[in-house]
């Protein structure tokens, strides 16, 4: 087990969890910054999964950045740290499989400070596989809440905008976004409704903005 010079051992489990647009990958990236500044040996991993703004990096909704590594299962990922590695970021962990809490178990078992972002629900407001049994594990748990796009209270939920069936559904601010928990509409008919209504808005600019 690696011992800092504080005498704390390193190796946890922290887990930064919520709605899309929460702010993960920026928490995420300010904690792998201070590790960096530390001087701490960090790697950063995602799942290949996730290529929506760069294949090379995690990159927050803010335009925050940090160089990443790719990994296809969390199997891979597992090889892919280096013996000497202290830290290891993973964003976007609800997209990798199950092994992703054993994996993460394993590296903070070897003394590894392993930080996991995350959504915790899937569009449907359903638990994420592998985000729940990781928060079971967790040393640490940061629940962190967006702005709900309709009401502009703290929102939990992220809504999908479009309806296709698919629980992967890769996308931005233009297929989802952060709702509360009264806003927040997991039904599919309701969400080709909404879809409808918002491509309706974009025909006719003109009229959304008079009615605001
Ligand atoms: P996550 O990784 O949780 O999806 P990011 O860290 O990528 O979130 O992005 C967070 C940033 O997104 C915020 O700092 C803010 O600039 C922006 N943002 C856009 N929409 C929202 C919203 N509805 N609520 C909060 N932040 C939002
Ligand atoms: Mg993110």
């Amino acid at each position: 087990m690696t011992v800092h010079g504080s005498g704390f051992p390193q190796g946890r489990i922290e887990v930064i969890c919520g709605p899309m647009f929460s702010g993960k990958s920026e928490e995420l990236i300010r904690r792998l910054r201070r590790a960096i500044i530390a001087r701490q040996r960090v790697q950063v991993i995602k799942p290949t999964v996730d290529t929506r703004y760069s294949e090379s990096e995690v990159v927050s909704h803010s335009d925050v950045r940090l160089t990443a590594t790719c990994a296809p299962t969390a199997r891979d990922m597992y090889a892919k740290v280096h013996s000497r590695t202290e830290v290891v970021g993973i964003d976007e962990a609800q997209f990798f499989d199950e092994d992703l809490v054993a994996v993460c178990d394993g590296l903070a078992n070897r003394g590894i400070r392993v930080i996991v972002a995350g959504l915790d629900m899937d569009y449907r407001g359903r638990p994420f596989a592998p985000m729940p049994r990781l928060l079971g594990i967790a040393e640490i748990v940061t629940k962190i809440q967006a702005v709900c796009m309709v009401c502009g209270a703290p929102a939990s939920f992220s809504q999908r905008l479009s309806a296709t069936g698919d629980r992967v559904e890769l996308g931005s601010s233009e297929r989802y976004e952060a709702r509360c928990r009264r806003h927040f509409e997991p039904e599919e008919e309701r969400q080709l409704e909404l879809l409808r209504s918002r491509a309706e808005a974009l025909r006719v600019p003109s009229q959304v903005h008079d009615a605001s």
